[in-house]
Parts: C-alpha cells; sequence; structure tokens
C-alpha cells in the first residue's frame, strides 16, 4: 500500500490502519465515529502514548472519560502502554476537570480553594430547609427543575425572568435562597462543577488563556454523551487550534434524559471546519451472532451517520432468549446458566480457559432489578459486585460517618466539618454557619480554627459561640480517644460509644419517613462499624470464621484510611465477581458472557404511555433511547448472550402477565437458536411419549380386532 500511515508503535501495538489514522492525526481537531466495540477507547489511550512520543508532555495532555471507573480503568490502560509517564496525564471526567480548573482559578469567581461540593443527598437537605418541605417528590422535582435550568445557564433572578407558571416560580424562589446558602457554605453542587469552569473560561481571558496554552491536546471518550455545556467547556480550552480527538458513536447516546444531546456530534463539523472525521468499521469484541442482532435491533432508529461494523470472530454461539416465570424464576435460570457454562469452560479443550466469576454479567434497566439475583447468587454461593447501583460507600449514611472520620483526621476539612456538625443537628442552623463562613473566609482561616478565635464573639451571639464551642471540643476529646483506642475489640467500643454520644440512631429514624427505612441505613451503619473495627486488627474473624491474630492498629490510624476510600472502591472492579449492572453503567464495557435480564414491555423499553402529556413525538423519541439502551446492552457481550423476559411481573404491588420487548424480535434471530424452556420440552416430550402410547394402544387394539 502506497499511502501507508508513519510507522509507529502504534501498528506494534496492534491498532488497525483506521485506528493508526486518528492516532497519527496530532495537529488538528478529529472525531472518530464508530459503533460499540471498534477500538475507540483503544484510539484514545493510544493516542495519549503517540502524543507523549512526539514530544507533548505528559501534563500537556487531558483525557476525559464519563465515569471515574473509566478514568481508573484508562489509566490502568495507559501505565500498562506507556508506563510511569501515564501518572502525568490529566485522566478525569468533566467534573474533575472542573474542581481542578476552580481549585485553581477560582477566586476569579469569588471561590475559595478549599470550597467543597455537595452531592445530590446534601443538595436534597439543604432544599427541604430552603423550600420548607419533607415531601421527597416534591424535593426531588425542585432538584431537577434547578440543575435544568443551571444546564441552561441561568441562575435564579434569571430563571424566574423566564418562568411558566406560579410553580416555576415557586421554586426560581427556593433557587433563590439555595444560591445564597451554597455562597454562604463556600459550597458548589455537581452542576456548578460544569457551569462555573465555564464562566470561568468565558469571563476571563487571563485563565482561558492560561488553560488553552497549558493543553497541548483534550481526549474525550463517549463523546456522544456530553451535554451543551460540556461542549462550550471543550471549545474553550482548545481554542481555535482545536488540538483534540473526540470519540463516540451516536447509536449509544443514552443519557438524553439527563441532557446529553446529539446536536454536539451534528456542531463539530461546523464549528471546526477542518475536522477530520475517522470511521471504524471492525468490531473487536463480539462474535458476529451477537453483532447481528445489535445491527438488527439498531437498525429502525433513524441515521445521524451511516455506520457498518463487522466481526471477524466467527459466528460463535447462538443468542439465546429464556422466557422465565417470574423474577425469581428467572434468577435461577441465570445461576444455572452460569454454573453450567463455567461447568462447561473448565471442560473446554480450546485455550483452556476457565470460565471465572468475572467473566459474566447480568444487565437490567432498573436498580431494583438486582435484588432478586442477589438472593439467588448468595443462596448458590456465587459471588457478585452491585455497579451503577449505590455502592456502600455511597450512601448517605455512611458518608454521614465517614465525614466524622475524615474530620478527625484534618480538622480543617470544611466539607466534613459541615456535614459532621449538620449530623446530627445539635441546634447549629444555617445563619450561624453562613457567619462562621463569613469570618472564616474573612481570616483565611478553616472553618474549625475559627471556631476557637476570641474575635467569633463579635460576630455571633455567646449561645451560638457556645455551641459551637461544645462541638469543637467534642472533637478534640474524640480524636485523643481514637489515638488510645487500639485493635478490634476497643475500636467496637469507641464506635459504639460515639454513635451513642452524638444519638446517630435516633437521627436515622427521626429522617425516615418509613422505619423499614431507617432500620435498613441503621444495619448498614453496623456493618460500617464491623469493617473499621476489622481494620483495627488483633482478633478477629477470617472470610472463613476462623479467629486469626492480624497486627493491631490504633482506630485513628485506621480511620486516616478512610480518606483512601475513593480508592477502595475502585479497586473492586478488579475482583474476581459476577457483575450485576445497570444497562446505563455498563457504558463503555464488556464481558466474555452476558444476560440481559428483564426484557419485558414496560421495563426495556421503559414504560413509554405512562408518562402524562406525553405527545407522540416526545414518546417516539424516548423510544429510540431505548433502543439504542438495548443495542449498548447488546454489544457488552464477547462469546455469549442470553436475553430473558418474564411472562408474569411485578407492577406496584400486583403480578400483570409480561409482554416479551418489542426488542427481541427485533433481533430478528434465527428460529433455531431461541431454546425453548426445558420444561416445555419434558411437555413436548410427555405429550408425544403420550401420543405414542395411545397410539401403540390403538394399534394393539386394531390388532386384536383384526
Ligand atoms: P464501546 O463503543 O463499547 O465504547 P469501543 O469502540 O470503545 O467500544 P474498545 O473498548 O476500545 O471499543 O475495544 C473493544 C475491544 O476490542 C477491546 O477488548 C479492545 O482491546 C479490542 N480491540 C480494539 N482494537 C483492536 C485491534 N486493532 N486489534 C485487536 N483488538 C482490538
Ligand atoms: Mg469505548
Amino acid at each position: 500500500m502506497s499511502s501507508s500511515p508513519p510507522v509507529s508503535s502504534a501498528a506494534a501495538a496492534g491498532l488497525n490502519l483506521a485506528q493508526q489514522e486518528a492516532v497519527n492525526y496530532l495537529h488538528g481537531p478529529c472525531l472518530v465515529l464508530a459503533g460499540a466495540g471498534s477500538g475507540k477507547t483503544r484510539v484514545i489511550t493510544h493516542k495519549i502514548g503517540r502524543l507523549i512520543q512526539t514530544g507533548l508532555k505528559p501534563e500537556q495532555i487531558a483525557a476525559i472519560t464519563f465515569t471515574n471507573k473509566a478514568a481508573a480503568e484508562m489509566r490502568e490502560r495507559a501505565k500498562s502502554l506507556i508506563g510511569k509517564q501515564a501518572r502525568g496525564v490529566l485522566i478525569c471526567t468533566f467534573h474533575a476537570l472542573g474542581v481542578r480548573m476552580l481549585r485553581q482559578d477560582g477566586a476569579a469567581l469569588g471561590l475559595k480553594p478549599q470550597f467543597s461540593i455537595l452531592d445530590s443527598d446534601d443538595v436534597t437537605s439543604i432544599l427541604k430547609d430552603a423550600g420548607g418541605s419533607t415531601d421527597a417528590a416534591t424535593v426531588r422535582n425542585w432538584q431537577w427543575t434547578i440543575s435544568r435550568w443551571k444546564g441552561m445557564g441561568l441562575n435564579a433572578a434569571q430563571a424566574e425572568g423566564q418562568v411558566n407558571g406560579d410553580e416555576e416560580r415557586v421554586i426560581a424562589r427556593i433557587m433563590a435562597q439555595y444560591e445564597e446558602r451554597l455562597s454562604a457554605y463556600q459550597s458548589v453542587d455537581f452542576d456548578d462543577l460544569i457551569g462555573l469552569p465555564l464562566k470561568l473560561l468565558q469571563e476571563h481571558e487571563a485563565v482561558r488563556s492560561k488553560w488553552q496554552a497549558a493543553l497541548g491536546h483534550v481526549l474525550v471518550d463517549e463523546y456522544q454523551d456530553t451535554n451543551a455545556t460540556q461542549y462550550e467547556v471543550l471549545k474553550l480550552l482548545v481554542g481555535e487550534r482545536g488540538r483534540f480527538t473526540a470519540v463516540g458513536d451516536d447509536d449509544q447516546s443514552i443519557y438524553g434524559w439527563r441532557g446529553a444531546t446529539l446536536d454536539n456530534l451534528k456542531k463539530l463539523p461546523q464549528d471546526f471546519p477542518k475536522l477530520k472525521v475517522v470511521k471504524l468499521e471492525q468490531n473487536y469484541r463480539s462474535t458476529s451472532a451477537i453483532l447481528r442482532a445489535a445491527n438488527n435491533v439498531i437498525g429502525p432508529n433513524p441515521k445521524l451517520y451511516p455506520k457498518t461494523l463487522f466481526s471477524e470472530l466467527g459466528e460463535g454461539e447462538p443468542v439465546r432468549v429464556l422466557d422465565c416465570d417470574s423474577e425469581e424464576h428467572e434468577a435461577e435460570r441465570v445461576v444455572a446458566r452460569i454454573q453450567s457454562l463455567r461447568a462447561e469452560g473448565s471442560l473446554l479443550a480450546e485455550g483452556g480457559q476457565y470460565r471465572e466469576w468475572k467473566d459474566f454479567c447480568v444487565l437490567y434497566r432498573a436498580n431494583h432489578m438486582a435484588k432478586p439475583f442477589e438472593k439467588a447468587f448468595r443462596k448458590a454461593n456465587i459471588p457478585y459486585k452491585v455497579s451503577g447501583g449505590q455502592s456502600f460507600f455511597d450512601r448517605a449514611e455512611i458518608k454521614d460517618l465517614c465525614s466524622w472520620m475524615v474530620l478527625l483526621v484534618n480538622n480543617d476539612n470544611n466539607p466534613a466539618f459541615i456535614r459532621s456538625i449538620k449530623t446530627p443537628k445539635r441546634g447549629i442552623g444555617h445563619t450561624t454557619l453562613g457567619a462562621l463562613s463569613l469570618f472564616a473566609d474573612t481570616y483565611k482561616l478553616s472553618l474549625f480554627e475559627s471556631l476557637f478565635s476570641n474575635s467569633l464573639n463579635s460576630v455571633l451571639p455567646a449561645k451560638a459561640v457556645g455551641s459551637l464551642h461544645e462541638f469543637g471540643r467534642y472533637l478534640n476529646e474524640l480524636e485523643q480517644r481514637a489515638k488510645k483506642t487500639v485493635g478490634a475489640e476497643e475500636a467496637r467500643v469507641f464506635l459504639a460509644d460515639w454513635l451513642k454520644e452524638i444519638d446517630y440512631e435516633k437521627h436515622l429514624y427521626a429522617g425516615e419517613e418509613s422505619e423499614k427505612v431507617a432500620a435498613a441505613r441503621w444495619s448498614n451503619v453496623m456493618d460500617f462499624c464491623d469493617w473499621m473495627a476489622q481494620r483495627c486488627g488483633g482478633q478477629i474473624a477470617d472470610a472463613s470464621g476462623a479467629v486469626v491474630e492480624k497486627e493491631t492498629k490504633t482506630m485513628l490510624e485506621v480511620v486516616q484510611t478512610i480518606a483512601l476510600l475513593s480508592t477502595i472502591s475502585e479497586r473492586e472492579g478488579e475482583q474476581n465477581v459476577v457483575t450485576l449492572s445497570t444497562l446505563h453503567a455498563s457504558k463503555g464495557l464488556e464481558w466474555p458472557h452476558v444476560v440481559l435480564a428483564g426484557c419485558n414491555e414496560g421495563l426495556l423499553p421503559f414504560k413509554l404511555e405512562d408518562d402524562d402529556g406525553a405527545n407522540s413525538d416526545s414518546i417516539a423519541l424516548r423510544l429510540q433511547e431505548e433502543r439504542r439502551l438495548m443495542y449498548v446492552g447488546i454489544t457488552r457481550a464477547q462469546r455469549t448472550l442470553a436475553v430473558n423476559w418474564l411472562r408474569r411481573r411485578k407492577k406496584g404491588r400486583d403480578m400483570i402477565p409480561g409482554v416479551p420487548s418489542r426488542f427481541i424480535a427485533e433481533m430478528a434471530l434465527d428460529k433455531t437458536t431461541i431454546k425453548e424452556d426445558p420444561r416445555e420440552k419434558i411437555k413436548a416430550l410427555r405429550a408425544e411419549f403420550a401420543k405414542k402410547s395411545a397410539d401403540s394402544l390403538a394399534a394393539a387394539a386394531a390388532f386384536k380386532h383384526r
């Protein structure tokens, strides 16, 4: 071939020609547009290496991923490809990039470097307070509306200027109070992590030039799921030179409901006329049988960019459709399937590959669908993890406890300070905290340092100062105790005393509408204490229940490791366990054996018709997004795929007859590939046997009468 691209390590590393073209195009805007499993993410990792090879410093490269987990995985891949240098590359989500920009340059917007970031639970509780409602649905509606306005770049005043009706006017006013509280607490929410950096880049030329000069190349994975604000941030980061690489697949855009927009894909060629578009056509992930089903499903959707996708991995196992009587029956069938595929795997001569737990994944539409599988897996001793749902350490009650722990180690951690002082409530209101925060800001102190300042009396009434002092003293005392607490046994006492002293159990029960939820939360707290105590060492029970002696640590030493918790949950990804995941959280990932659970009308596609006021256009658009979700699900599978549907399913408290998802028919599987229920088979055999017996009886009778 005469026009072969420059020879580089990329070729040796296993990239096809189109991938090499994208990797070697270094000095202008580049879009890689291709179907699932075609090696788009691989292009990003290799391009990082190529950019460094051609002289860019690792710090000059930013690779933006969709989730923290994807960032962790890309960091790993980059490390194994280019070694230590990968450490310098900024690999993170848009939100994490926003944090970095605001920590460095947020002062231009009046933000202190140690501002705190509120999570969704924090926002809910501030809104409950600001709007004076405890009704979860109402508060959620406020949260969504405010988030939508922020996504459109509106502040409270601007929102009030364009409201539609009284309800929205009320929300705009609550938003004004919400803004006030956020600034009093020096806090930002998730939307601000994109909105404020954009404001920085738009309004502060010095900051914009600094970032444009600092970044030699920006790479964006899962580009189809960026929203309008993120695109604006990207444009301002890369400036006119437009040195960036975006990779994406319009058929995998599944976050429209959260504001992601395919307009970002459509706009690229207009905004960057020199855009180089590379298409990849070979899928390296799935067998032909799986890929054909995926292509058939996505077929009916309108095409933004026509694409073809082929696999050279052979036809492979046919896609199975399993019908199940109920959710419980489905879980049993999945257990049986996993066990038999593993047994078969251990017998396989070719490749000698043993099928590990981590080779299996069950995907479903909604978080609550994990439960029957969790129960069945526990019963069958199958190790598993639930991803995409709420991880243990993301739970509000665990975050409450962690904030106390973090504060013990670092008194100056303001977000932890705010969370702890309010959990449980100790009569210190937001006016006091606002004044404390202003005071801390004025004197450049942390909130904790401000507590004991003599001049605090001048800005707060004696009673408020008294309550603050009491909290500060309690913290100091707790820290001293944690230093002296050694080993699991003492740790248990320490933790139990502390929970009693802050009256946490009562706080949980008071905050929950339902006792059942509060009890579940309290049982998580107990799990957490157990986990912490175990880490303090001494005589503890190991996984099999046997008592072993482990090196002892003080409670404070263990607490110090809490700061590393985020890395713990990342490490969970490497465990050898079956994955249970929502379809949304499975994006970008792959497993040898995948089960798509609950493929019923009303679940996948999700109830389309129930939405009041939805017109036929919006229903059609939602159906398209559901179809893309099914496409994402199918294309996670490498070797085998089973698609389940339920004959009867729960709807609220009732059981209703189940209808198989229209997507099953759209997969257009060969009839022969659809495996029958074994019980149906037995029934058929019995019927055949009965018929044969009847026939032979009839024959015998006929013989007799001859
Ligand atoms: P998705 O659309 O699901 O995000 P993707 O396009 O990002 O998929 P990758 O995850 O990069 O695809 O690649 C899919 C699989 O194919 C991975 O296991 C990857 O290692 C492998 N792969 C990619 N390119 C090649 C190649 N040129 N040769 C061999 N294997 C490849
Ligand atoms: Mg990918």
